[in-house]
């Protein structure tokens, strides 16, 4: 069994700094994560090999353009826990309903560099890396369908982590 066989019920790790998979640029250390893939309205998130530190001139590239970085890019950051919407008080509700409603896509997990840090994996396990290319941050139709999980949580935030 290789490292990155599918194991949906993978023990999530104990870590303390844990990063948010997808998170906006603009937070400090925020990392590249993955590049986004469009197939018409479909969108998968290819990660990369090796993340890359966000620079002033990453978030310049995109000024005055109407491609949003998101659009074009996954990112990472540390998760904010308490100063995010998403955040229960002890878990992250958007990883909680990605397990719900996304399918679980391919055999192996994909392989990921974030994973000994990933809020996500340390919380679902190998469940959250088996929908994780299926995510892209400020997707609205991901968003709506997040939300409609559960109606009475707390909109999904634009302008802090935001774990989608
Ligand atoms: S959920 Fe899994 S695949 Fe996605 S960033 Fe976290 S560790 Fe990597």
């Amino acid at each position: 069994m290789t490292e990155n066989r599918a194991d949906e019920n993978a023990a999530p790790r104990r870590e303390t700094a844990r990063f948010c998979p997808s998170a906006q640029p603009s937070l400090g250390n925020s990392l590249v994560l993955g590049t986004v893939n469009r197939l018409g309205e479909e969108a998968s998130v290819t990660l990369l090999e090796h993340p890359v530190k966000v620079t002033e001139g990453t978030i310049l590239a995109f000024a005055g353009s109407q491609i949003r970085p998101t659009d074009v890019f996954r990112f990472a950051a540390p998760c904010e826990q308490c100063g995010c919407n998403n955040w229960s008080g002890s878990t992250c509700r958007v990883a909680e309903k990605l397990v719900q409603i996304l399918p679980s896509v391919g055999s192996e997990l994909p392989r990921c560099k974030l994973r000994s840090v990933c809020q996500w994996f340390a919380q679902e396990g190998g469940a959250a890396c088996m929908r994780c290319p299926q995510v892209q941050t400020d997707n609205a139709s991901l968003e709506a369908a997040l939300n409609s999980v559960a109606p009475a949580s707390i909109p999904l935030a634009t302008d802090t982590p935001v774990h989608r």
